[in-house]
């Protein structure tokens, strides 16, 4: 019986694990992948180079170039005639004259990464776009306003066409949301530019793309421009390789606003 017993057991097994019909192979296996292991998906080269980052994440990493800290505007001259720039620094802090109108980077840049704080005037005057009004222009491509701006308003608690507010890529995209601090308090932006490029003829091979942070809020997510930043009309682009940072003198009539710690890195 126990005999019996064991033979039906062999016999059960061997049906479930071959189906009636069918033998296992008995030839060479087919070659088999090499098991993956943890090391295949690994990358050791090239090793990215080291930044001391700055001793708060307001201050300049090691690899910036500091366009403004406090003392003067050596890296700054007027867009209209590039004169060195004659807007107020004083406390370390630099503050628009209007009068003096737009202020650029003597040097020029592609692809970066930007740092910027400014602060609207406690007690500013005015309304919509004459409030504080001012711009970080990512690339100026000429005289005046030509460029793309990343606009510069008082925007807390002040009504206005809402792809002209504070944080706005002007007159294309809003800000995802309004992070604005109130007059008298310091602003952050950070800013990474990607710069349009051109073919030889002039046209667009690849549109300038834009994200920013305002006080540490995402507010422009990998926005891709239609051309540089008009006042009127529609965007259209015309073709630069590297150009300078500008910032803007506004001509509306409330109390200038005021800048401080700016840096900036460039990128491949
Ligand atoms: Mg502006």
């Amino acid at each position: 019986m126990r005999t019996l017993l064991l033979a039906l057991a062999v016999v059960i097994t061997v049906s479930a694990a071959s189906p009636v019909g069918q033998q296992p192979p008995t030839g060479a296996q087919p070659p088999q992948p090499p098991k993956a292991k943890p090391e295949d998906t690994e990358v050791w080269e090239p090793v990215p180079p080291v930044v001391t980052p700055g001793a708060t994440n307001d201050a300049a990493p090691s690899d910036a170039i500091v366009l403004f800290d406090g003392k003067n505007l050596d890296q700054w001259v007027s867009v209209k005639d590039k004169t060195p720039a004659t807007w107020t620094v004083a406390d370390g802090v630099l503050t628009v004259d209007k009068k003096g109108g737009n202020i650029e980077t003597t040097r020029s840049f592609k692809n970066y990464q930007i740092h910027v704080e400014w602060r609207v005037p406690p007690g500013v005057t005015g309304e919509g776009q004459a409030r504080g009004n001012s711009g970080l222009f990512l690339a100026s491509t000429g005289t005046g306003d030509s460029g793309y701006e990343l606009q510069i308003l008082d925007s807390y608690n002040n009504k206005t066409y809402v792809n002209g507010q504070a944080a706005s890529v002007y007159k294309q995209s809003p800000p995802l949301v309004n992070a604005m601090r109130k007059p008298g308090e310091w602003n952050v932006y950070d800013v990474v530019w990607t710069a349009p490029t051109f073919n030889a003829d002039g046209s667009v091979k690849t549109p300038a793309r834009v994200t920013a942070f305002h006080n540490g809020v995402l507010v422009q997510n990998d926005f891709e421009l239609s051309g540089e930043t008009l006042y009127i009309g529609k965007p259209s682009y015309k073709a630069y390789d590297r150009a300078p940072i500008k910032l803007q003198a506004h001509g509306d009539p409330s109390p200038p606003i005021s800048f401080r710690n700016i840096w900036v890195r460039e990128l491949k």
